[in-house]
């Protein structure tokens, strides 16, 4: 099989028209492919056998194949989502049976479906989305309680995968690129919950700022798009509460 050069639709219906977007940061195209149909197949198991049967140089990302490693994410039809976890009849347009993969939104791509997801883990270092702790590893490891309600308050957002998903379905980001986005401020609110961690005073201060939680309009684009059913939104909402103040039992 060989890529179409147009957007002609298979009448075949165990074979799918799948439009890809190919090109880099410069500029690019979609490009039709043709793909056997198959039993619960996933939009990347689409991709990979494109890249394996018609086109070796089709560039995108994945690992684990089983929703953990949070690489895969792509635009589905006009809307970001894990890939590896997404199957194509869920996503197909029965009406014209289009499938079309295009790179996630708001980050740069670097070939074909393949983004470059630097600014967005950027964003979760200048969020203080890390742990920093008092203890030497010579120390045994500080214990938070799990029944605390500052442990359960963070039980969910803790379950990201840095997939990108929420980021690429955000508004915000899209009319403030500077905006830290639903994930950074999801793990700066999992952090702020954390009682062993030093740098309480700052992470607010650097969650507090133009680019910060109070830049959130609530739309809930993330909240409804997280492939893990976390809730940034709600996360956001818990570090606009702060107000500007470390929460307590922060050790600084
Ligand atoms: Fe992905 Fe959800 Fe984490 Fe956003 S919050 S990066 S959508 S897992």
């Amino acid at each position: 099989m060989t890529p179409m050069g147009d957007k002609r639709l298979s009448s075949d219906t165990n074979t799918l028209s799948v439009s890809v977007w190919r090109g880099d940061g410069a500029g690019g195209k979609f490009e039709i492919f043709q793909v056997p149909s198959q039993e619960s197949q996933t939009i990347l198991d689409v991709v990979v056998w494109i890249q394996q049967k018609i086109d070796a140089s089709l560039a995108y990302r994945y690992a684990c194949r089983v929703g953990m490693c949070g690489s895969c994410a792509m635009t589905v039809n006009g809307r970001a989502r894990w890939t590896c976890r997404t199957h194509v009849t869920k996503v197909l347009r029965h009406a014209d049976d289009v499938l079309e993969i295009a790179p996630l939104n708001h980050l740069p791509v670097v070939k074909d479906l393949a983004t470059d997801m630097t600014g967005f883990f950027d964003k979760w270092r200048d969020a203080k989305g890390y742990f920093a702790g008092q203890r030497t590893r010579a120390e045994p490891a500080a214990r938070v309680d799990p029944a605390s309600p500052a442990r359960k308050a963070v039980d969910a957002g803790i379950e990201c995968i840095g997939c990108g998903v929420c980021y690429a379905s955000c508004d915000v980001v899209a009319w403030n690129p500077d905006y830290l986005g639903p994930a950074a401020l999801n793990r700066a609110w999992t952090l702020v919950n954390d009682v062993r961690d030093t740098q309480q005073q700052a992470r607010v201060a650097a969650i507090s700022n133009d680019a910060g939680c109070h830049s959130c309009h609530t739309l809930g684009s993330c909240t409804e798009r997280c492939p893990k059913s976390l809730a940034p939104t709600a996360s956001i909402a818990g570090l606009k509460r702060l107000n500007g103040k470390a929460p307590q039992g922060a050790l600084e």
